[in-house]
């Protein structure tokens, strides 16, 4: 260096940190410029002799850093004091005690935070998860230690031109993945956007250098566009008492690049490069309704894309962004996303967290402190991998949330593609446990539909619905999978009593006893994992007991049926046992067959046997109105049944229709012919009258068709009665 560069160099520092102070002269008191001042001198002393790769005076870096925490990022004077001294201890051999004592524990915490996060970002063998680690803990302590470390990554990014090559790459990766996506979360849109900005100019050059230019070439093209677009809302806000300014607001070079890779497409087809922002200055108590006014002068003069519209004034992002975002159709038919917000939100949607604390006590910063719980969280759980903590990190990082209401207009969050069933179960575990479906929207949905910010959800909810294992492939939610994976182990243990009992009960009958000699044949015999998959296996039928008689009383048999599809066992009985014929007989607990609900056969009737998917075989009437569909269309899934002839099973619920002149004392006539004469057990009866006629419908149970034509026949006898008919339901 030669003698005359020293005082020039001492000029542009002093320079500098002059206009630092002159940036914050409307928040620093003269205490506050006083203390600043001072770790200036203390800083200025520290580096006298240090310089950047750049050559130029180290001390440059810590002012440029403390300007960006009090311009951009909007912090106070503790923490400009630590933005300049943040390199005196680590760099500078400067005892931490010593800031200590002149500054205070404050100061002194916050310069101890940034060293440790430096030391470990600079040691080569620890891997990223670490750092995450190490800059949440930060967080956690005091969040002005993540704030000026995004000052000092962006003051770097900003003078990166003179690094090497490989530490510009290092260095723009590290910020792109890290600090950005935090800067993000934090809710510093306008510094995440420089740090991907700038990560991109040192790694994707060519690219960065050709959408620069072609903004630049557009510039003059865009300030006419929203010129015109303005001029027709201008007079209609004409009159009106709103004070607001308009901002054309390029979109990141990064995000138009995005796009471009994205879509396929060169820059000149990406329509949204840019959006009009309109600025509103209003009263707080004003700023909402002055929105949605400004709002319905836009899309009174431009039809908007009602899918477009985000409106973030009614629930703010978790990070306390607030705006107004609608997509219109501009005056040459292209696509324009107009962003309406007033002065403050623009305030807090540029600077992020700090501002909000600037406009404490007007809104709650839950959002944020719920993140931070949350982190705080997935760090104090022990033996969580490095790996699972970068994935939950990112994960919370991507801020992907929606909004749902529930009918009474609460509100609750929930992750992206979160379903029905997951919301269910934010409400309660046992709204979840019964949950059948939805209603979004008034509309009908399953428990399966993947809800959208802002959808009404009201469940529904039924007392035979119970958790079913398949649940866990499409909930999204933490809680919704602990509660079913904690019912299904339940369920399962109560199935596996049941399923004891009745194989207890059986045995009782071979006079053989339950014990674990027993049991232990059978699970070796079935090569199952243990008892309860035993009993289990019982409940639900996949074993059967005719084969487990067989195993205990050493009778051959050297099949395993464990597994067997119930439709095959049926098969397999059919051609050896009864030829031809599925032998229907309620007594045979081996054939897994069902009655159909369309015909409602009772044992007399003509039927046949329909091998079903997943519910074993159906049996139907002969009569039945979907026996033809059947027949033609599944012919082969068709199987001949019939009756076992000396049956003596349960009833069946046979309804019938009865059509008569309205004849007082019906019911009781009737009651008396089913109940007193045939000693049916009736199940119930309903008569309509209709002028003159009725139409009565009667629920009887019938053992036989012999015992169902002698009613029907008795009751056509009865004064009045026209018909009596067997219906199908
Ligand atoms: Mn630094």
């Amino acid at each position: 260096m030669t003698p005359e560069e020293k005082p020039r160099e001492h000029k542009q520092v002093i320079y500098r940190f002059k206009a630092l102070l002159k940036s914050g002269s409307h928040i620093l008191d003269s205490k506050d410029i006083q203390r600043i001042k001072e770790a200036y001198k203390l800083a200025a002393d520290v580096h006298k002799d240090m310089r950047r790769s750049s050559g130029e005076p180290y001390l440059f870096h810590p002012v440029a850093v403390a300007r960006i925490v009090l311009e951009e990022i909007g912090l106070g004077a503790t923490s400009v004091i630590a933005a300049l001294l943040h390199d005196t201890t680590r760099f500078g051999g400067l005892p931490l005690s010593e800031v200590e004592a002149r500054f205070g524990s404050e100061v002194a915490g916050i310069v101890a935070g940034l060293n440790r996060i430096a030391a470990i970002n600079h040691s080569k063998d620890t891997d990223q998860s670490e750092n995450y680690r190490n800059l949440i803990i930060s967080i956690s302590e005091d969040i002005r230690v993540i704030l000026i470390k995004l000052a000092d990554r962006l003051e770097i990014m900003r003078s990166l031109n003179h690094f090497s090559k490989e530490q510009q790459v290092a260095k723009a990766r590290e910020t792109f993945n890290l600090y950005a996506p935090l800067a993000h979360k934090l809710g510093l849109y306008k510094v995440k956007s420089e740090m991907e900005d700038l990560s991109m100019k040192f790694t994707e050059n060519e690219a960065y250098k050709s959408i620069i230019k072609k903004l630049k070439n557009t510039t003059a093209a865009r300030n006419k566009f929203i010129r015109e677009f303005m001029e027709p809302i201008e007079a209609r806000l004409q009159g009106q008492e709103v004070d607001f300014e308009i901002k054309g607001r390029t979109k990141s070079v990064y995000s138009i690049w995005k796009k471009i890779q994205k879509q396929n497409v060169p820059f000149e087809k990406i329509y949204d490069v840019f959006a009009i922002r309109i600025i509103l200055d209003t009263p707080l108590e004003k700023e909402k309704n002055d929105c949605w006014r400004i709002y319905s002068a836009v899309t009174d003069e431009y039809t908007p894309n009602p899918s477009r519209l985000r409106d973030w004034i009614s629930v703010p992002k978790s990070s306390g962004y607030e705006s107004l975002h609608t997509t219109v159709v501009g005056p040459d038919g292209r696509w324009v996303e107009v962003q309406i917000r007033s002065k403050r939100m623009d305030d807090i949607a540029e600077r992020g967290l700090a501002a909000h604390w600037r406009y404490k006590g007007i809104r709650q910063e839950a959002g944020i402190d719920e993140w931070l719980s949350q982190i705080r969280n997935i760090i104090e759980t022990p033996d969580i991998s490095p790996e699972e903590l970068v994935n939950s990190f990112k994960l919370n990082l991507q801020n992907q949330e929606i909004f749902i209401f529930t009918p009474t207009g609460d509100l609750k969050k929930l992750p992206l593609n979160a379903t029905v069933l997951d919301f269910a179960f934010e409400i309660h575990s046992q709204v979840g446990y019964h949950c059948v479906g939805a209603k979004v929207n008034q509309k009908n949905a399953t428990i399966r539909e993947v809800l959208k910010n802002g959808d009404l959800v009201e469940i529904i909810t039924s007392k035979n619905q119970k958790p079913k294992k398949d649940w866990l492939n499409f909930v999204v939610t933490s809680k919704a999978k602990s509660k079913i994976k904690q019912s299904l182990k339940e369920n399962e243990l109560q199935v596996a009593n049941y399923g004891k009992e009745m194989l207890a009960r059986r045995l009782k009958n071979w006079k053989i006893t339950l014990d674990d000699t027993t049991s232990a044949k059978l699970i070796k015999h079935f090569k199952l994992k243990d008892a309860t998959d035993l009993y289990s296996s019982i409940f639900h039928e996949k074993i059967e007991m005719s084969t487990i008689k067989a195993v205990l009383l050493d009778e051959k048999q050297p099949e395993v049926h464990d597994t067997v599809e119930p439709q095959k066992r049926v098969v397999e009985r059919k051609t050896t046992k009864f030829d031809d014929y599925l032998i229907i007989d309620e007594k045979l607990d081996q054939v897994d067959y069902r009655l159909a609900k369309c015909c409602n056969p009772i044992p007399g009737d003509a039927i046949f046997g329909f091998v079903t998917i997943g519910e074993g075989i159906k049996i139907h009437r002969e009569t039945c109105p979907n026996a033809n569909r059947l027949r033609e269309k599944y012919g082969y899934r068709v199987m001949r049944a019939k009756w076992r002839e000396e049956t003596e099973s349960g009833a069946f619920l046979v309804t019938i229709k009865i059509v008569g002149f309205d004849e007082l004392g019906m019911v009781s006539n009737i009651s008396e012919i089913v109940s007193k004469e045939m000693k049916l057990n009736m199940r119930a009866i309903a008569i309509e009258s209709k002028g003159n006629n009725f139409v009565g419908t009667l629920k009887v149970l019938i053992e036989h068709t012999s015992q169902l034509g002698n009613l029907l026949n008795r009751l056509q006898k009865i004064k009045g009665v026209q018909r009596a008919i067997r219906v199908n339901r």
